[in-house]
Order: structure tokens, then C-alpha cells, then sequence
């Protein structure tokens, strides 16, 4: 048995959608769990309809009959009678509403998860009908009762034991009678039966688990681009796929942000040696990347680029050093608002940390370090990570950029830079 994963790009509209079906046809031969993301940008929109509800931002009608046409406008095209599925559809929209019509009771991450998610349960529900409409008999089945969490809102912690167990006792046994089960990626439930989320780009972290949980023999991501590349198409021309990485490679590449693959997807596989493919949805007869144990390791040059960063440089009120005790309050606070470090620095009076810059998380941690410190910051730098690199490239990447800070080791050289 294998699980397939296909993101957003890959069920953007109806004829991606089509294009999903003709690939489950040819290459899900044998049981395949198929995890599915919201539709194209479903999953940005919804954020913005969270910050409309929350916030006051915007316009929550605005949004909410923009999303509700996206999607019932792919239904006019797949279905000959859409009757059935936009039924289902509407249903799950009304629940929405329920929401939206309340003032806000919860945090603003405890209703992100509950709307965010439902980008989720679209997707799949009509992907799903949509198989079985043309041939291809599979189950939907809700991830929410499959994959578990604590009540971290939108990071949720997966409970391994408990997920397992609903996994052999509640999925395989569907898979088996159907041999196609559709599932939510990125989606998760709580003991409370609250949705949570898994961090933006889940999907390939539910399908991770799924194989893990399961014992695939394989999963393979669909993606737009030929497999993994040494570089981002959007940043950077003449990028070179990668044929294979191991896992330690591809953990790192992740790690430092190459957006190809979730960073917490290969753990999973690693643990039972389970390759994991990165194919073109586009081209899916081409072989991709395969990710796998192996005494190969990648030299090529890889390089990852960050955008929308912030470099904090927090310094103690009192002139003191920048010690322990002073480390360890920042990243007490740094956990508190779940913000993740990119690359730090420290010297004597001044600790310099760069981190995706998201307001609603930043401005509140920079207010709450103030208390203890001094804050400086610049937002709107980038970070460059250059794997095997050579001395000839940094300065060449670092053409026109101010270098902020840089750091480097054997292998990896990180600088945050900003624009001339
Ligand atoms: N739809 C979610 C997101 O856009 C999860 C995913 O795509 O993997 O972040
Ligand atoms: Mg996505």
C-alpha cells in the first residue's frame, strides 16, 4: 500500500482536479491513501476571513461568497449534476456561517483551526466525489477523527500512539474494502473534538504519518515542479532537480526552508524507511526525486531564500552580557508566541535572531521583550542559505544586498541581507 499526497496547485480547478483523477487511475493500482490540500490559495483566503471575523479586517461577506463561488464554480464544471456534491458543500459553508454570525468566544488560533481547516474538508469532498462519480470507487473519510493532537491551535502536537490505533482500527479497514481512501492533510482533531491544524504546508506531514502509522511501502508528493530542485523556480533561473537526497539532506534542505517538502515530513519516513517520491503532476510519467536511506551524499549546490524576514537584535536594558539567564527568558518568550528562530547570533551585549515575520506573532513578542530589553529590529530582510557553497557564489548572490549578518560552517552558509 502507498499514500499520495496532492497540494493545492495540483486541484487549483476543475481540470486539475481531472488531472488528479487520471493520475490516481494509472498509478493507484494498489490500496493508496490520498491525502488532499485546500484548492489553490483556499487556505490564504480563509486566513484573511479569520483576520475579517477576529480582527475586523476586511470584509468577512466579502470573502466568505468569494470562497463559497470558487467552489461551487469547480463543481459546475466537474459534475453533470452537481445537486449531490454542492448539497455537501453548502452544509459545510452554513456551519461556517454558524460561526461568523457569533461574536468571537475563543483565542484567535482556536478559531483559525476551526475555519482554516474546512479549505480541507472542501477539497477532499469533492475531490472524492468526483472519483467515485468516474469510476474510481474510494471512502472520505474525516481526518479529524483519524490524526489526533493536543490542543496546540495551529500546531497541533500529533498523538503517535492514539492516531496509530485509529489508523489500524478505523481507516485500513475501509482501504481495504474500497481500496482508495480520500483524506484531509493538515487537519487534525482534539479529545474535545475541537479541529486543530498542523502549520501552514501540513499536508505532507499528515501523509508522512498515515505511512508511518500504516506501514506504506511508499508516499509520493504531486507537486508542480519535476521533483526537488537545488533552488526555488520563483527566485532563481536555471535550477537543477535533484535525482536523490537521503534523508539526512533532505531534513536539512527543509530545515533551512526549502519550501519543496514540509520540514517535520521526513522524521516520520526516516523512522521506518519509507522513500518518499517527489513527482510532477504534470509530467507524472517522469521519475522525480526519491528520497531514501543511502550512502550518497548530494554535493550540488542548493540554494534556499527566504523573503518577509525580521532581524530582531535584543540587548539587556542594564548593559549587562547577554548570558544564560537573559537566553533563557528570550526563548521562553520566543515559545510563547511559537515563534521559531531561523538563524541567531549572539555576542556580548546583543542577540540577534531572524524569524519569519508574521505581525500577529511578532508585534506581541516584540511589546512583551520590551519589558526586559532593549529591541531593535529590521523588517523586510531576506535570508539566503547556501548548502556546499563556495566563495565565488556568496559573492555573487550578495551582489546590490547589504549583509546584516552572516554565519557560516562546513557545509552551510547562512547571511540575512537586505536590498541596497
Ligand atoms: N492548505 C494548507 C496550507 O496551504 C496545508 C497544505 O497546503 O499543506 O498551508
Ligand atoms: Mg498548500
Amino acid at each position: 500500500m502507498q499514500v499520495f499526497k496532492f497540494g493545492g496547485a495540483s486541484v487549483k480547478n476543475a481540470d486539475a482536479v481531472k488531472n488528479v483523477a487520471s493520475i490516481v487511475k494509472t498509478y493507484a493500482k494498489e490500496p493508496t491513501i490520498i491525502v488532499i490540500s485546500a484548492m489553490d490559495k483556499t487556505t490564504n483566503k480563509l486566513e484573511a476571513l479569520v483576520n475579517a471575523y477576529f480582527y475586523k479586517q476586511g470584509s468577512v461577506e466579502e470573502i466568505f461568497n468569494d470562497l463559497k463561488e470558487f467552489h461551487l464554480g469547480i463543481t459546475k464544471i466537474l459534475f453533470k449534476d452537481p445537486a449531490n456534491i454542492n448539497n455537501e458543500i453548502e452544509n459545510v459553508f452554513v456551519e461556517m456561517l454558524w460561526v461568523l454570525e457569533e461574536e468571537p468566544s475563543f483565542t484567535y488560533n482556536h478559531h483559525y483551526d476551526q475555519l482554516v481547516s474546512l479549505g480541507e474538508v472542501l477539497a477532499t469532498k469533492i475531490v472524492s466525489a468526483y472519483l467515485n462519480e468516474n469510476g474510481i470507487t474510494n471512502k472520505w473519510m474525516d481526518a479529524r477523527g483519524i490524526i489526533q493532537t493536543d490542543n496546540s491551535f495551529r500546531e497541533g502536537k500529533v498523538d503517535y500512539a492514539l492516531s496509530e490505533t485509529l489508523v489500524q482500527t478505523q481507516l485500513l479497514p475501509e482501504l481495504k474494502k474500497t481500496n482508495i481512501v480520500v483524506t484531509q492533510g493538515f487537519i487534525g482533531g482534539t479529545s474535545e473534538n475541537f479541529t486543530t491544524t498542523l502549520g501552514r504546508e501540513g499536508s505532507d506531514y499528515t501523509a508522512a504519518l498515515l505511512a508511518y502509522f500504516s506501514n506504506a511501502e511508499r508516499v509520493i508528493i504531486w507537486k508542480d515542479v519535476p521533483g526537488v530542485l537545488n533552488a526555488d523556480p520563483k527566485y532563481f533561473k536555471n535550477t537543477k532537480k535533484i535525482d536523490e537526497l537521503t534523508y539526512h539532506d533532505a531534513i536539512e534542505l527543509t530545515y533551512y526552508g526549502a519550501s519543496v517538502i514540509h520540514p517535520k515530513t521526513i522524521k516520520p519516513l526516516q523512522n521506518k524507511n519509507i522513500p518518499l517520491f517527489v513527482r510532477s503532476f504534470v509530467s507524472p510519467a517522469e521519475e522525480g526525486t526519491v528520497i531514501k536511506e543511502s550512502e550518497k551524499r548530494i554535493n550540488v549546490t542548493s540554494y534556499i531564500f527566504k523573503v518577509n524576514q525580521i532581524l530582531l537584535s535584543i540587548q539587556p536594558k542594564d548593559f549587562s552580557f547577554i548570558a544564560e539567564d537573559n537566553l533563557s527568558a528570550i526563548f521562553s518568550l520566543f515559545s510563547k508566541y511559537n515563534v521559531h528562530a531561523n538563524m541567531i547570533q549572539n555576542s556580548a551585549i546583543s542577540f540577534s535572531v531572524c524569524t519569519d515575520y508574521d505581525e500577529h506573532k511578532i508585534e506581541p513578542l516584540i511589546n512583551d521583550l520590551q519589558e526586559q530589553f532593549k529591541v531593535l529590529y529590521n523588517k523586510d530582510v531576506q535570508l539566503m542559505t547556501i548548502r556546499n557553497y563556495d566563495n565565488e557564489i556568496i559573492s555573487k548572490l550578495s551582489e546590490n544586498k547589504i549583509i546584516l549578518i552572516e554565519q557560516r560552517s562546513r557545509n552551510t552558509h547562512q547571511m540575512v541581507m537586505k536590498e541596497e
